[in-house]
């Protein structure tokens, strides 16, 4: 079986990781500032805050700018719900915007409609590695006194207008989850150029103690500690293979499926570079006979792995209840995630493996259309 995304350790990743075990630090010691100023220096950034994963890091995001009850923050309705999930930890409410039909990014348009007197903050998702359209954002989120957030944890070492992300936003988060780019089993980090922030996460993650110690706001044990740092040294050190890979990977697919009746690729954007955490295809289910989840299941009996990303979060029953989302609220989204299989992307995949998903995709959508 191909599976939609998986790791990829080597015998030297393996070897950073014993080298720590074997050291007198196992949880915060050097290799976190270290693995902090590496990252620091892909995102172009002053400052990286290593926390112990993506949410921990959106929750440490939301608290460095202080978002409190009453306070409302943009979030897209086509993301992980953790993205929307961290507001609510602070108190905030989470409004979900729409997205751009064509490449699933946050739609500006679809924020400036949600923007109130309330709205603190407007987080871009740079969903399946493509950074969104950060300069229509931040001219969004500059009229209204609001910060401008980045959930990267899709996008680590894609640029936008060759800047890279992680330094797009006045705060930004990433994901060293195992099935991300950067994989440490669990991790995550904020990245920002504002001292204040960076400093306020650093506090957060660490019970709310300051450097002498004095417990200054109520905080978490969100540390990452050296062992998983170590690992994560070492694959942002293979952070431009794998990039490359799963570029070659995407021209491949772009390549077959340009004329495959029935299904696109997700639009490119000019200017911006891809990550490709996910390779997204969506299906014009008007030509099939069957929903994605016939698709996807034809698709595994012959041994290709796939996913949705994601179901719209507001639709998600606690958001339903809480929040009082419905349907209709984000139809583009909601459309969408009918139609949205990710095909298997990763570091490591071989041609054979490329070989494998495209003919079966060609074959299943020929079995399926009308
Ligand atoms: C993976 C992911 C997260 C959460 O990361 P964890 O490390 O699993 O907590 C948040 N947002 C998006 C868009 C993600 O893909």
């Amino acid at each position: 079986m191909i599976p939609y995304a998986r790791q990829w350790i080597e015998e030297d990743d393996i070897a950073a990781v014993t080298q720590v075990l074997r050291s007198d630090w196992l949880t915060t010691g050097p290799k976190v500032a270290e693995f902090e100023a590496k990252l620091a220096e892909v995102c172009g950034t002053r400052y990286a805050v290593a926390v112990s994963s993506g949410t921990a890091a959106l929750h440490a995001m939301m608290y460095a700018i202080n978002i409190r009850p009453g306070d409302e923050v943009i979030v897209p309705a086509m993301t992980f719900a953790a993205t929307a999930n961290a507001v609510v930890y602070q108190g905030g409410t989470p409004v979900f915007a729409d997205v751009d039909p064509e490449t699933l990014l946050i739609d500006p348009a679809s924020v400036e409609a949600k923007l109130t007197d309330k709205t603190r903050a407007i987080v871009a998702v740079d969903y399946a590695g493509q950074p969104a359209n950060y300069s229509g954002l931040e001219s969004l989120a500059l009229g209204r006194d609001a910060h401008l957030l980045a959930d990267a944890c899709h996008s680590i070492g894609a640029t936008y207008h060759g800047r890279p992300t992680g330094s797009l936003a006045a705060c930004s988060v990433f994901s060293f989850h195992a099935v991300k780019h950067v994989a440490m089993g669990e991790g995550g980090a904020v990245t920002t150029n504002t001292a204040s922030f960076a400093a306020w996460a650093r506090m957060f993650r660490n019970h709310g103690r300051c450097t002498d110690g004095g417990m200054l706001d109520l905080g978490y044990n969100y540390r990452l500690p050296d062992i998983q740092c170590a690992l994560g040294i070492s694959q942002l050190g293979k952070i431009n293979t794998s990039l490359a890979c799963r570029e070659f990977v995407a021209r491949q697919y772009d390549g077959a499926f340009r004329d495959l009746d029935g299904a696109r690729p997700l639009r490119r954007e000019n200017g911006r570079s891809h990550a490709y955490h996910l390779y997204v295809v969506q299906f014009d289910l008007e030509q099939f006979k069957v929903g994605t989840c016939e698709i996807a299941k034809r698709l595994r009996e012959r041994g290709v792995g796939t996913q949705i990303h994601y179901r719209p979060v507001h639709l998600l029953r606690y958001y339903r209840e809480r929040f009082g989302t419905q349907p209709g609220m984000c139809p583009v989204a909601e459309h969408a995630s009918e139609q949205i299989l990710s095909l298997p992307m990763y570091y490591g995949m071989t041609e054979k493996d490329v070989d494998l998903v495209i003919d079966s995709v060609r074959e299943v959508v020929k079995e399926c259309r009308r």
